[in-house]
């Protein structure tokens, strides 16, 4: 029988949200990860996944498996991790777009925006000069260099050339 390793779930077995309402909690409990869920990195208390909706190109989310929606809720140790796993998103991002800035930051209930607000999550979002004077004349729609398979698969090209396959 073939045997899967999927340490990161252990300390949360019983924890993850069995509410079927919430994406991420569906994304967290997901076995395989491809371009398929988007999820480009999975660590000890944190999870890496790209925005289905993406405001610019490599527009990443760092999701915690917990489903909690305040960030005091959260244990030091993922608080931590939220923070470190930006960083590492933050210097994939850099090599792979060369952004000239970045968004990084939480809407913490519905009505500072949050989206899926009953799930913490931070949004790392790679910015240039312009960007949003260009977004303002177009209206809504959102212009982006390519699709969330290339992102997903120069993403996690260079995530591995920087950090390897295993733990960060
Ligand atoms: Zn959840």
């Amino acid at each position: 029988m073939e045997q899967i390793y999927t340490p990161w779930r252990m300390p949360y077995l019983g924890k993850i949200s069995e509410n079927k309402a919430c994406v991420f909690c569906d994304i967290a409990n997901m076995e395989n990860d491809s371009p398929e869920n988007l999820v480009l990195y999975r660590g000890e208390r944190c999870f890496i996944v790209l925005n289905k909706y993406p405001y610019t190109s490599g527009h990443a989310m760092i999701v915690p498996y917990i489903h909690a929606c305040n960030l005091e809720d959260l244990l030091p140790e993922t608080q931590s991790e939220l923070i470190f796993l930006a960083s590492h998103v933050v210097e994939v991002l850099k090599a792979l777009y060369k952004p000239q800035g970045f968004n990084i930051g939480m809407n913490v209930g519905a009505s500072a925006g949050a989206g899926i607000a009953e799930h913490l999550h931070l949004h790392v979002v790679p910015r240039w000069g312009g960007d949003a004077n260009f977004l303002s004349v177009i209206g809504q729609t959102r212009v982006l260099p390519e699709t969330l398979e290339q992102t997903f698969e120069r993403f996690t090209a260079m995530w591995q050339e920087r950090y390897g396959i295993g733990e960060v």
